[in-house]
């Protein structure tokens, strides 16, 4: 079974600096700040391009990959 949520970006609103890179940076304009550290505000916007994963200074974002694993037959 597939978590649709556990593809989304997830931000570690402790490592968060609220320094707005990744809001400037997010092609979609899915993130904002909320009471000053990012958030996901758009879920459904975001593309998964991981540009906010490589911008944040912090290492506060992270894009969990999922891997599936095929039987052989
Ligand atoms: S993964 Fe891309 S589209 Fe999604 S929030 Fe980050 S920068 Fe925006
Ligand atoms: S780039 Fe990182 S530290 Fe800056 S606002 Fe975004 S999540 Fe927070």
């Amino acid at each position: 079974m597939v978590c649709e949520e556990s593809w989304f970006p997830r931000i570690d609103r402790h490592l968060c600096t609220g320094c707005g890179d990744c809001i400037t940076r997010c092609p979609t304009e899915a993130l904002r700040l909320v009471a000053g550290k990012a958030a996901l505000a758009y879920p459904e916007l975001c593309t998964y391009c991981a540009a906010c994963e490589e911008v944040c200074p912090a290492g506060a974002i992270e894009l969990p990959y999922l891997i599936v694993k095929v039987p052989h037959s």
